[in-house]
């Protein structure tokens, strides 16, 4: 993060603006738009800042910049078309540590300006940082479009409403629960509708209903699939529920960029999960899970790829049954899914390919359980979980169970994330290839004449970062 988003109160505060042109015009709505009084210091100005100060409630002092205008002001903005006024301004500013803005030139400012989109109370600031001022109005245009109007009312009522339902529901957590409600619910559909009235007494009547069923408060718990770690594939289920949990459990295998993604103000828990190293034994996950439901709190238990393929999925909800805890499972794109169209490699193909199966290299026992002839029989492919610890030995059994040394094989590290990598040899190199290029986890290991596409569909897929020719 380069700046700190704020909202400031500038109400009857003293504001200095510097410049007369058109740009400051819209400058000086703004601050009078949040309040402030605008105080606007140019030799000369357009007509337009001509008009606003005939209609009162600004101040124009007609003449050119001098240092002792800063005081007693509390924002400063400069935006004349010279260059050298607009750096003096700056420098005379910030050597006061007065928050300055001068338009169009990040380099001279102490704060910059958000596109913003204006549903007050409700107020929207996007900012690129000064990146791109285009980009940030394009955003606030599409914005613009999916917030209603009504937002600014709704929030309105809500407010209305705080000091009640703090009194009706004790907790912090009841209370969120309660507001999360109506503002999904109808209470805001009748406001979006215009029906004011009528919402402020489903309200009434909510708050009423809830402060009399708040004894039996139990929570919930989401098995959510995250998939294999580029936010964009996440479900619009498992996003909505990743906003609305009161706590995230979470293992090694959920990327950061989702998890940026969880409602802000949530408990984080991790329970690690990398091989034999636990961070928390599945017991104790287990136990975490119930014990935080029975709080009445919402857990989301986020998992990486799929929660029933290799997730453990089944054992969690087993235990949340058996101790009376609801739950909801929310499938997420599996590793192979995902692996597999990021790297270009179809799973399946009429010519080459009539099933996939996908097999964990990591058993329970050290016992060899696999069933080696069904793996090792030709046109299919065999996509590998949890198999980079054991390559040399899978690679061995599918050759020693008839499967041709040189069939196709590809590693794929970090699937659909920025940083995958993907790895192109036969079954019979794989391993020396392991070895050679340091390949790390999570990787997923494919086998089959499939792979040979990934040299024909690389170009046509969205990621960059090929190292195999
Ligand atoms: N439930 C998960 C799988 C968990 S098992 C799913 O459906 O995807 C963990 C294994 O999944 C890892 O050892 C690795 O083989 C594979 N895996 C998970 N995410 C991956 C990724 N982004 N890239 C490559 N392999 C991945």
């Amino acid at each position: 993060m380069d700046f700190l988003p704020t909202f400031m109160n500038i109400r009857n505060r003293d504001c200095l603006l510097v410049g007369g042109g058109s740009v400051a015009a819209r400058k000086a709505s703004l601050i009078r738009a949040a309040g402030g009084n605008v105080v606007i210091v140019a030799p000369s100005v357009c007509e337009e800042i001509r008009s606003l100060v005939e209609q009162g409630d600004y101040t124009l002092i007609e003449r050119h910049f001098e240092a002792d205008d800063l005081d007693n002001k509390v924002i400063i903005i400069a935006a004349t078309n010279d260059e050298e006024v607009n750096e003096t301004v700056s420098r005379l500013a910030q050597a006061r540590n007065l928050p300055v803005n001068v338009v169009d030139n990040p380099a001279l400012c102490s704060f910059i300006m958000p596109s913003i989109i204006d549903r007050s109370p409700v107020q929207i600031a996007i900012s690129t940082g000064g990146a791109s001022p285009v980009l940030a109005r394009m955003l606030r245009t599409q914005l613009e479009g999916t917030i209603p109007n009504a937002y600014g009312k709704l929030a309105a009522l809500v407010e209305s409403f705080r000091e009640e339902a703090k009194a009706a529901l004790p907790t912090v957590e009841q209370r969120k629960n309660f507001w999360e409600e109506i503002l999904e619910g109808p209470v805001a559909e009748l406001t979006f509708n215009g029906k004011e009235e009528a919402a402020r007494e489903r309200l009434s009547e909510a708050l009423a209903e809830a402060s009399n069923r708040q004894d039996d408060l139990v929570g919930e718990v989401f098995l959510v699939g995250a998939g294999p770690g580029d936010p964009d594939l996440l479900t619009f289920r498992a996003l909505r529920l990743m906003q609305k949990a009161d706590v995230v459990v979470y293992d090694r295998l959920v990327s950061k960029p989702i998890m940026e993604l969880v409602r802000r103000d949530a408990e984080k828990i991790y329970v690690g999960k990398a091989m034999a190293n636990h961070a928390v034994p599945q017991e104790g996950i287990n136990e975490i899970l119930v014990k935080l439901a029975k709080q009445g709190k919402r857990v989301l238990r986020l998992k990486g790829g799929d929660p029933f393929i290799f997730g453990r999925g089944g054992e969690e909800i087993s235990e949340l049954m058996e101790n009376g805890v609801g739950f909801q499972v929310v499938p997420g794109i599996t590793a192979a899914a995902g692996c597999a169209a990021y790297a270009g490699i179809p799973l399946t193909h009429r010519d080459y390919s009539q099933s996939v199966t996908f097999v964990t290299g990591h058993r329970k026992a050290d016992g060899d359980t696999l069933n080696w002839p069904a793996l090792a029989a030709p046109q299919q492919t065999v996509v590998f979980y949890m198999g980079l610890h054991c390559v040399n030995t899978l690679c061995e059994q599918l050759i020693a169970h008839g499967r041709a040394a040189s069939t196709p094989a590809a590693l794929v590290e970090k699937g659909t994330q920025p940083d995958q990598k993907v790895y192109l040899g036969e079954l019979g190199t794989l391993p020396e290839l392991v070895k050679q290029q340091d390949v790390k986890p999570p990787t997923l290991i494919i086998v089959g004449e499939v792979v040979e596409m990934h040299k024909k569909l690389q170009w046509f897929i969205p990621s960059e970062n090929f190292n195999a020719d």
